[in-house]
């Protein structure tokens, strides 16, 4: 059974197992950025409306990485098959856990041919750096929390027309 648990940090988080979600990401070809694929949340969620992994809580003796892609599927529809984890971290709130694996997809993703379960996710998009550097754009705390170190988990940018790498 699901439940809402407070954490050393103050937060109210959804799962008193832990929580685990998968941060999907693809290289931009035209302009060589990497680029994250996120999913807003919707009503009934903590924090609807954000951006966020798409993930979830995990079911007690669940092990994170089955339990982030078991929420990738129920959400989205996606299967594990398809996808590689390169790398992961743990975001550590005392009493509370959010694993994130950073895992790319094998071939195009076409996310027209994705049908979301809206009770959770009401859209995906991708997010460049600069576009999740936007001030105005809404991004789930925790997530933010992350990024500082996630940005060093996934590959550099590469500009297409000198083939220098650059930083995430
Ligand atoms: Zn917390």
């Amino acid at each position: 059974m699901d439940d809402w648990i407070t954490c050393q940090e103050g937060h109210k988080h959804f799962g008193r197992y832990n929580a685990a979600g998968v941060l999907i990401y693809q290289r931009n070809l035209q302009t060589g950025d990497i680029e994250v694929l996120l999913g807003q949340r919707a009503q009934g969620t903590d924090l609807p409306g954000t951006w966020s992994t798409i993930g979830g809580a995990l079911d007690k003796d669940e092990e994170p990485e089955d339990g982030a892609f078991r929420e990738l599927l129920e959400e989205t529809g996606l299967e594990r098959t398809h996808f590689g984890i390169t790398a992961w971290t743990t975001a550590d709130h005392g009493n509370w856990l959010y694993f994130t694996f950073c895992v790319e997809h094998k071939g195009d993703l076409d996310l027209t041919k994705i049908k979301l379960d809206t009770n959770e996710i009401t859209a995906l998009g991708w997010f460049s750096r600069q576009a999740l550097d936007d001030p105005k754009l809404p991004l789930h705390p925790g997530f933010k929390d992350n990024m500082h170190e996630l940005k060093f988990l996934l590959p550099p940018n590469i500009n297409p027309t000198t083939l220098e790498f650059s930083e995430w």
